[in-house]
């Protein structure tokens, strides 16, 4: 028997149209202006699936690479 997601004690990714599972847990607005993407939820932190954490991550870089490069 499956459980409501509102039921279960893991809380899913919080990017909209996301189903996964939720691994990190983020600042919100963090992940806002590193993904730009819509999120569901309140509060200010966000729970990221392992596949939006990788890609948060993945952005954080990028955006800290530019940053030393216009040095
Ligand atoms: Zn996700």
């Amino acid at each position: 028997m499956r459980r409501s997601r509102k039921e279960e004690s893991v809380e899913t990714c919080h990017i909209s149209g996301c189903d996964e599972a939720g691994e990190r847990s983020m600042p919100r607005k963090k992940v806002k202006d590193a993904l730009e993407k819509k999120m569901e939820g309140e509060g200010k932190r966000t729970q990221l699936c392992k596949t939006h954490y990788r890609e948060y991550k993945k952005a954080t870089k990028v955006e800290r690479k530019l940053e030393q490069l216009r040095r």
